[in-house]
């Protein structure tokens, strides 16, 4: 263990934290899963160190992963004798216990803790591409705290419409048309990852179904945190309310101002985008779609963000 952290630059004063915190070998140390925070608990702040640790401790996780799938692909062809004539497995292979099943939970966490460390060396090599000291006062936690914001900006991607609805639809027999304005949505354009940001308008006429009014909003909210193209977005909400109130008709708006136009490019901070998604009577009765437009635009309309 002390060999495996001086080969890697770590000094003696950091062998020492590390041994008193009870790391006695590599395996402890990568189980402990050790994140930024804790190397600086361990007193080792400088940059390079603590890079130089967590490529190492990401080599080891790589390294014993590809173990374990080894081992469990020879356990699977040693189980299944008629395989392809595989030339034997190791030893290890036919001693492989059987998968107790690791909880799902902790691998996703597991996961996740792998995926920050991953964006958070990522986010390192920008700042530095930047020509930025990535070891001033200001810089050193930046990496980590870039690579969870944009991962909490993204948190749409682990959910579904299912699990945002949650069963939320009733059976209903209004038919009137209903609406919620005014949703705030804070996005990332997929082109250049720049936020945008604005207003979602949502009307649909129930057929015999009926949504929590709230469920309209977490919709949005759900696609918004991911990549997006605002008209992607703007469908997604639609096809989704479509598809789980197979209403009469859906209606969505968004307006939107995007930082990539107002901060580069053409620089136009005053623009702002609008963009409908029309299903069903929206669409086949102009009086419904009349309807709606001047409800949306009864308080929003021009100042919209
Ligand atoms: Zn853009």
């Amino acid at each position: 263990m002390e060999s495996w952290l001086v080969e890697r630059g770590v000094p003696q004063s950091g062998v020492a934290a590390f041994s008193a915190q009870g790391f006695d070998s590599v395996e402890s140390l990568v189980k402990a899963r050790l994140g930024e925070a804790d190397l600086r608990e361990l007193g080792l702040e400088q940059m390079r160190l603590r890079k130089t640790v967590l490529h190492a401790l990401g080599r080891e996780r790589d390294a014993a992963k590809a173990r374990r799938d080894a081992a469990k692909a020879e356990g699977a062809a040693a189980a299944a004798p008629a395989a392809l004539g595989g030339s034997g497995g190791g030893p290890e292979a036919a001693l492989c216990p059987p998968c107790k099943g690791t909880p799902a939970a902790a691998q996703l966490e597991e996961e996740a803790a792998e995926r920050l460390a991953t964006m958070t060396e990522c986010m390192e090599t920008i700042l530095g591409g930047l020509g930025e000291d990535v070891a001033r006062e200001g810089l050193v936690k930046t990496p980590h705290r870039a690579a969870q914001a944009l991962l909490d900006l993204t948190a749409g991607y682990g959910q579904s419409v299912e699990e945002v609805v949650g069963g939320a639809v009733f059976d209903e027999e209004h038919e009137e048309m209903v609406i919620v304005r005014d949703i705030d949505i804070f996005s990332l354009c997929e082109h250049h990852m720049l936020p945008f940001y604005g207003k979602v308008h949502i009307g649909y006429v129930p057929q015999s179904k009926v949504i929590g009014l709230s469920k309209l909003a977490r919709i949005a909210n759900m696609y918004s945190r991911r990549l997006q193209v605002q008209e992607r977005l703007t469908k997604q909400i639609a096809t989704a309310l479509d598809e789980i109130l197979a209403p009469q008709g859906v209606a969505v708006v968004v307006e939107a101002a995007h930082m990539c136009m107002a901060m580069r490019g053409v620089c136009k901070p005053g623009s702002s985008t609008v963009t409908s998604s029309l299903r069903g009577c929206f669409l086949s009765d102009h009086r419904t779609r009349k309807e709606f437009f001047s409800m949306i635009q009864g308080r929003s309309g021009g100042g919209g963000l």
